[in-house]
C-alpha cells in the first residue's frame, strides 16, 4: 500500500483534488492523507468546494493564511514538516503554483520524501509573478512531474530536466493531461444557476484576481473601465475574489454597471460557463474552462502558461489596456471554439495520475 500525502490550500487546488482524490480512492494499493493549509478559508472560497465536490475531509487543517508571502510559506513549512514526520508518507503530492504548493514540496524534499507535482512544467516566463517562482522551485525538487500539456513537457526539457534526485534516480516526466478537464466533465451535469440569477444567456463572464492586476491600480482601473463600457450593451457578471473586492473598495473604483456577485461554488461557475457568451479573465483555470465549454476567452494578462489556447485561436491575450480589452471583447463575444485535438487529454488525467502514483519507487 502506497501512502500519498496531498497538500491543498487554495480554490483551484480543491477543484483539482476533487477528481484526483476520487481516483486515488478507486485505485487499489493507494491511500491518501489530505492536508489543508488554510490558505483560502472563507466559506465560499473553501468549504463550499468540499461540500459540492465530495472531497474527503482533510486529516489536517493547518489554518495558515494572511501575512506576507514569506511569512505564510514559512509557517506552512513548519507545520507541514510536523505532519510529514508523523505520517511518514511514501510520496507528497502538490498541485499548481501557490505558496501551499511550494511549502509542501520543500518540506518533503528536505526530508527526502518523493514529491509528485500535478501541473508541472507550466511557465509564464515572468519571474515577477509569485506563481512562477513557486512552480519553478517546486518542479526542481519533484521526483514525478505530471505535465498537463506538450508545451509543459517541452519547457522542462529546455531547462535541462530530468535531474537526478536524492534517491539517485532521475525525475519522471509524465504527460497526463489536465485534471481540470476531468473535473469540468465530471461535474458539468450538476451545474446550477447562482442564487437569484436572472440574466439571459450571452452575458460576459469575468474573473479578476491576479496580483499583477489587483496590486497595480492603473491596470485594475483600466480593466474596470473597459468592462464598464461593455456593460452598457451586454451584462458583465463578475464573481468577485475577496482580494479584488478589497482593492476596488480601497481605490474607490466604479463598478455600478457591473453585475458583481460573491464568489460562487464550482457548480454555479460551471453553469455560468455554460450560459455565458464570452469569458474575460486573468485566471489560469478559467482560461481552460472557457475552452472546455466551447467559449472564446479574452485574457487580461501579458503572458499565459496555456499557450496552446492562443495557438488554437481560442484565447486572446490582451494585457490591461482599456481599448485593447474593449476591442477584443467586441470581436469575440458569442464566438464558439472547438477542442478538435484534445489539447488537455480529454478527461482521463486523474486516472493516469493515480495509476502512476502506484509505481512510485
Ligand atoms: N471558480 C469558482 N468560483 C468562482 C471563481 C472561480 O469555483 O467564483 C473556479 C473556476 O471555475 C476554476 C477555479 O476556481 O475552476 C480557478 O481558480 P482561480 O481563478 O482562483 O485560480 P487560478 O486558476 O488562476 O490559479
Amino acid at each position: 500500500m502506497k501512502k500519498i500525502l496531498t497538500i491543498i490550500g487554495a480554490r483551484p487546488q480543491f477543484i483539482k483534488a476533487s477528481v484526483v482524490s476520487k481516483a486515488i480512492l478507486e485505485t487499489e494499493g493507494l491511500s491518501e492523507v489530505l492536508v489543508h493549509t488554510g490558505q483560502h478559508f472563507d466559506t465560499n472560497m473553501s468549504d463550499i468546494f468540499f461540500e459540492q465536490l465530495n472531497i474527503p475531509r482533510p486529516h489536517y487543517q493547518l489554518d495558515i493564511n494572511g501575512g506576507s508571502h514569506g511569512e505564510m510559506t514559512g509557517r506552512m513549512l513548519v507545520e507541514i514538516e510536523k505532519a510529514l514526520l508523523k505520517e511518514k508518507p511514501d510520496c507528497v503530492m502538490v498541485y499548481g503554483d501557490t505558496n501551499s504548493t511550494l511549502a509542501g514540496a520543500l518540506a518533503a524534499a528536505k526530508l527526502h520524501i518523493p514529491v509528485a507535482h500535478v501541473e508541472a512544467g507550466l511557465r509564464s516566463f515572468n519571474m515577477q509573478m509569485p506563481e512562477e517562482v513557486n512552480r519553478i522551485l517546486t518542479d526542481r525538487v519533484s521526483n514525478t512531474l505530471f505535465c498537463p500539456t506538450q508545451a509543459a513537457v517541452a519547457n522542462l526539457e529546455k531547462e535541462g530536466y530530468p535531474f537526478v534526485m536524492a534517491n539517485g534516480q532521475k525525475q519522471r516526466i509524465e504527460k497526463v493531461g489536465d485534471v481540470m478537464q476531468d473535473s469540468a466533465e465530471l461535474f458539468a451535469t450538476r451545474a446550477v444557476a447562482p442564487k437569484d440569477f436572472n440574466l439571459q444567456d450571452g452575458f460576459v463572464l469575468t474573473t479578476i484576481h491576479r496580483a499583477e492586476n489587483t496590486d497595480q491600480s492603473e491596470r485594475l482601473q483600466n480593466i474596470l473601465e473597459a468592462l464598464h463600457e461593455i456593460a452598457a450593451h451586454t451584462p458583465v457578471v463578475l464573481p468577485i475574489h475577496p482580494r479584488t473586492r478589497n482593492r476596488i473598495a480601497q481605490l474607490k473604483l466604479n463598478t455600478e454597471r457591473l453585475t458583481l456577485i460573491d464568489p460562487v461554488g464550482y457548480l454555479e461557475m460551471l453553469w455560468l460557463l455554460t450560459h455565458c457568451g464570452l469569458v474575460v479573465t486573468d485566471s489560469g483555470g478559467v482560461q481552460k474552462e472557457a475552452f472546455f465549454f466551447g467559449k472564446a476567452c479574452v485574457t487580461m494578462r501579458d503572458q499565459t502558461e496555456w499557450v496552446e489556447l492562443i495557438e488554437a485561436g481560442a484565447n486572446e491575450l490582451v494585457g490591461a489596456q482599456k481599448d485593447t480589452i474593449i476591442d477584443a471583447i467586441k470581436r469575440n463575444l458569442g464566438r464558439e471554439v472547438k477542442d478538435t485535438e484534445k489539447l488537455y487529454g480529454g478527461g482521463t488525467a486523474a486516472k493516469r495520475v493515480a495509476e502512476l502514483l502506484k509505481t512510485i519507487p
